[in-house]
């Protein structure tokens, strides 16, 4: 009975033994899958913040490098504080412009640095600004100086307007931005172009301006983006400049008849000055100090400046003269005339004599020898009879709403003053009438 008693109880053993073995075995199986699953946990977390790290590096890298390009900025933008600052009471601005009322018209140059005046003095909605780098563009468009046009395009656009800045205006980085074809245009723009002084070599020789190029980061000197032939031809001006290719009123013409009887009354009081001349790198032009005018049917038309072109850019009958004077003019509304005087190679023209005698020696700077006045009347024949027509500037942007009135009478100029004239060929082709009407007084 004991025996039967022990073995009950071994068995039972036994059993209880496997149970709890088997109990065992199962708790074990289940720790470590809950461990598999928390590690898994752990490095999924683990991860996380891992990649969390380097977010913020990078984030933090970033913040460095913005931090080290804001710094010459802030130091700018400091520096414009102060300026407004200095300028904030406003005596300077009217001061300025209480100097500049005396004269009947600014320069482009003055103009463009009273609506800077203006802009820091009283903000950039300030419409005095605004209509002063209108004036600017203006005058400055009129006169061929790229800086000013630049100027007053950047300050009409920070004054809020909304214009197409010509591409050589737009700063460095701004100009890389552009889309690809827009950069390579710039680029290939820069190339072709001569600046500083290899510019002035395109154009006294007469050869391809491609010789200029090369010295791309003198954007001091750079030069307008066109010329008189090649790649920056007449043909290529529509290209950044539409009127010139889209206008159906450019100029210059060849005369010839049939024309209409004008009426019209013009007449010239041309005024002595000190003499202001300038090689803008296309002409040479005369900047003519206020008070010349020329009335057409008694309405005043201020002289602004007059230059040159070779051989002259009207023709008469199909035939082109030596050389031509354009005297340009503006009246009180804005609109533009042009007096063209034809020169006839023949006797020594004492005039041009003054004129050649003190040419500039340096591109794109105003020269104003001492003691050197000149009357711009000089150059004009006795005679004031004209053919005249609707027309534009012969030159980029082609602005229409000239009106022209070309003199009928030539003047002379001696051969070697013809050969003395820096540039050998600088006379747009001339262009269709499209149904313009050439009048005749
Ligand atoms: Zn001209």
């Amino acid at each position: 009975m004991k025996r039967i008693l022990l073995e009950v109880f071994l068995v039972a053993a036994l059993i209880g033994a496997g149970v709890f073995g088997f109990m065992n075995q199962k708790q074990a199986s289940i720790s470590k899958t809950k461990i598999t699953e928390l590690t898994a946990a752990a490095e999924a977390a683990e991860k996380t913040v891992k990649e969390k790290e380097e977010s913020i590096k990078a984030a933090e890298e970033e913040m460095q490098a913005l931090q080290a390009e804001m710094a010459p900025l802030e130091g700018k933008a400091n520096q414009l504080e102060a300026v407004k600052a200095a300028l904030a009471n406003g005596s300077t601005l009217s001061d300025l412009e209480g100097a500049y009322k005396k004269e009947k018209t600014l320069s482009a140059e003055r103009q463009a640095g009273l609506g800077a005046l203006r802009m820091l003095t009283k903000g950039a909605e300030d419409p005095g600004a605004l209509e002063a780098f209108r004036k600017a563009l203006q005058l400055s468009e009129l006169g061929d100086r790229k800086n000013t046009i630049c100027a007053a395009q950047l300050g009409l656009v920070a004054a809020g307007e909304k214009i197409k800045v010509m591409s050589e205006c737009l700063p460095k980085s701004e100009k890389e931005g552009l889309g690809d074809k827009e950069d390579k245009d710039a680029s290939s723009k820069d190339d072709g172009h001569g600046k500083g002084k290899g510019k002035d070599d395109g154009h006294s020789k007469g050869k391809g301006k491609d010789d200029g190029h090369g010295d791309k980061k003198d954007e001091k000197h750079a030069a307008p983006h066109w010329g008189y032939e090649g790649e920056m031809g007449p043909e290529k001006w529509g290209k950044e400049f539409p009127t010139c290719a889209a206008g159906k009123s450019q100029s210059p013409l060849d005369i010839k008849g049939p024309f209409l009887k004008s009426r019209m009354v013009v007449s010239a009081d041309y005024k002595e000055g000190p003499l202001k001349i300038l090689n803008n790198g296309h002409t040479i032009q005369v900047v003519v100090s206020p008070g010349s005018k020329l009335r057409i049917d008694g309405i005043a038309h201020e002289l602004l400046q007059f230059h040159f072109h070779r051989p002259s850019e009207e023709k008469v009958d199909g035939k082109p003269m030596a050389m031509v004077v354009h005297f340009v003019h503006k009246n009180a509304e804005g609109k533009l005339a042009v007096l063209g005087v034809l020169l006839k190679e023949g006797n020594e023209n004492p005039g041009i004599k003054t004129l050649w005698t003190n040419l500039p020696k340096e591109e794109n700077v105003e020269y104003a020898p001492d003691g050197v006045n000149f009357n711009p009347g000089n150059l004009l024949p006795r005679e004031m009879d004209f053919y005249s027509y609707q027309g534009s500037l012969t030159t980029p942007p082609c602005t229409e709403g000239v009106r022209f009135f070309i003199l009928k009478t030539t003047v002379n100029i001696a051969k070697e003053q013809v050969q003395a004239f820096p540039f050998k060929m600088n006379a747009r082709p001339v262009q269709a009438l499209n149904g313009r009407e050439i009048l005749s007084n």
